[in-house]
């Protein structure tokens, strides 16, 4: 229908007759010149209608937003005084000369350039209308971009592109499952793949040893911020590369790519250790383009009476951290207020704090309401280790290290947006060596990854001392964003037993559950590692984006459903009975609880 796009017209254009398709955008009417704003999907142009096409004025006259519109006209130069600079195609217009109204449209919901004022639960509902907006346009239109690059560079580098199943068992990656009752098998269920973690492997028992997926995931995870049920991996597999390898491709996957679609070049990728990573951030995915780091202090602070800091610092289990903010004195009592409330988010009891006003007059020139508690020797000996300067103030984490790393974490990545410390840029790098395994709180084990990733050390250490060992893993971190990871397998039957017998799931359930992975490692499975990079979230950062709900067509609202389908729905009883389900109360009764 269209001879070109109507945000792709230009100068080159000018004298060509050309029929354009699009929306209307906006329609004025300036003493007998009709201007209409027509869009599509590559922009807008002004399209002019003036009295002497009469039947074509008077339809032109009659078009209201978002109507579709057919228009064929003259490309012409704008006169120097009208010329648009803030529009892309602002140098020229069209000149209308014929007009199809194609479809009609009822008024919008919402304006398309308001919608700022609008909730997003209606943006939400009208997805199909917010999509039409500038910004959804070209965020889609990265993505797009984005995935064919990737595709682009594992099909040169001798990747697969192979499907696995959706219906399908339990794959666990931490979450709960999304089940599918079976109908033809009465009181069974299959689960949505929470990754397609187990087939990819089992590829790779196949031979097909460079594997990869745009794959769709599901889990059925609590609400937390800016997370969907289904979401969008990258998903890679590979034979006979161990983790250098994998590490060094992937990277330079993620360096071309961010080059080829936003001609960034990407820095080095540091290495850094799990265990350096909480030392110095608190956390597995640190931001490095913030310059502040936590201090470990336990051990001055076993030298002091001070409970509160002596009792975390005795404890080989607690942490005394603390965090200096260069400049930091200017922050006010009520900042200070709101940042232990903010901590205590993370289970921290409390903030304490030491404005440095005057490094050189000693304890006199420091401001505290712990300064009484502690010997100057050691105040001074603290304020050595922290290079601490006029106008610093120093920010003190005092329990468990999980508490004082989580809270001081956070605490370091707050403070740094609120005191404009975060640098322009990426700062992307690998973690590796994380622990195999966590304390599940109740005795046991938890995988820090999944079940599946092989240790750094052999079946029987593991077994004598899980809580020390370390996993072939790595994360790959862009500006405290994990974009991805993954890890060398267990390729051995023997050992992927003994972590099934760590994480207490006996030989029985092993057998139900991952018989059939643990038939496989015994038909000559290779070495074989891998990882996975969420896509949403790689899409978001590189649009620069604040959710990822802004970077998926249709996303599920925070409490995962979709307010435009009205997904979940309810259920016929007819096609229950089918699927041998009887709901125990009605959804009504359920919500009256
Ligand atoms: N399956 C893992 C995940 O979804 C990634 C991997 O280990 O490849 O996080």
């Amino acid at each position: 229908m269209r001879s070109h796009y109507c945000g792709a017209l230009s100068t080159a254009s000018i004298d060509e007759t050309v029929t354009l398709c699009g929306w209307v955008d906006r329609r004025r009417d300036h003493g007998g010149v009709i201007f209409l704003d027509l869009r599509d999907r590559e922009g807008i142009v002004q399209v002019v209608f003036d009295p002497d096409t009469e039947e074509y004025f008077k339809r032109a006259d009659s078009v209201r937003s978002e109507f579709v519109l057919k228009v064929t006209g003259r490309v012409r130069a704008r006169s120097d005084a009208t010329v648009n600079a803030a529009m892309a195609t602002g140098e020229i217009e069209v000149l209308g000369k014929e007009l199809d109204i194609l479809n009609a449209a009822a008024t919008p919901p919402f304006q398309l350039d308001e919608y700022t004022h609008v909730g997003e639960d209606v943006r939400l509902q009208y997805r199909y209308m917010d999509l039409r907006r500038r910004e959804m346009q070209d965020r889609l239109m990265l993505r797009s971009k984005i995935t064919s690059a990737v595709r682009n560079f594992l099909d040169a580098e001798g990747f697969l592109d192979i499907e696995t199943p959706i219906l399908t068992r339990a794959t666990p990656e931490g979450a709960r499952d999304y089940l599918v009752p079976s109908r033809t098998h009465p009181g069974q269920f299959f689960a949505l793949p929470q990754s397609p973690q187990l087939f990819k492997q089992l590829l790779m028992v196949s031979g097909f040893d460079r594997y990869y997926q745009i794959a769709k995931c599901f889990r059925d995870e609590d609400l937390r911020a800016d997370r969907q049920p289904e979401f969008t991996q990258i998903d890679i597999e590979t034979a006979f590369l161990d983790e250098r390898e994998i590490m060094s491709i992937t990277e330079r996957m993620i360096c071309e790519l961010f080059k080829t679609v936003l001609d960034v070049e990407l820095p080095a990728f540091p290495h850094m250790t799990y265990a350096e990573a909480m030392e110095r951030f608190g956390s597995d995915k640190p931001d490095l383009r913030i310059p502040l780091e936590l201090v470990s202090i336990d051990d001055l602070m076993q030298q002091v009476d001070f409970k509160v800091f002596r009792g975390p610092a005795d404890d080989p289990a607690g942490r005394v951290a603390a965090l200096k903010v260069t400049g930091g004195t200017s922050i006010s009592r009520k900042e200070i207020d709101d940042y232990t409330r903010y901590v205590s988010i993370f289970g921290a009891r409390g903030l304490a704090w030491i404005k440095v006003n005057d490094i050189a007059a000693g304890v006199e020139g420091l401001q505290s309401p712990i300064l009484k508690f502690m010997p100057d020797e050691i105040i001074a000996q603290m304020m050595a280790r922290l290079g601490a300067a006029d106008g610093d103030i120093i920010f003190f984490g005092a329990d468990r290290a999980q508490v004082v790393n989580e809270a001081l974490g956070a605490l370091r990545i707050k403070v740094a947006e609120d005191q404009g410390l975060v640098a322009d840029g990426w700062a992307p790098l690998w973690v590796v060596d994380f622990p195999m395994f966590e304390e599940d709180g109740r005795g046991g084990w938890t995988p820090l990854h999944h079940p599946f990733t092989a240790p750094a050390c052999d079946a029987a250490q593991l077994v004598a001392s899980p809580g020390v060992a370390l996993s072939r893993a790595y994360d790959m971190v862009l500006n405290g964003t994990e974009l991805g990871g993954g890890s060398i397998r267990i390729h051995r039957r023997d050992m992927q037993e003994a972590v099934f017998g760590i994480l207490n799931i006996d030989a029985a359930e092993a057998k139900e559950k991952f018989g059939f992975l643990l038939n496989a490692l015994q038909y000559g499975a290779p070495p074989h590692g891998g990882l996975a990079f969420g896509l949403d979230r790689l899409v978001m950062l590189m649009t620069g984006s604040s959710s990822i709900r802004d970077v998926i067509a249709f996303p599920k609202t925070q409490s995962a459903a979709c307010v435009m389908t009205n997904a979940p729905g309810d259920v016929g009883a007819e096609q229950l009975r089918e699927l041998n389900i009887r709901l125990r109360q009605t959804r009504e009764a359920a919500s009256e609880e």
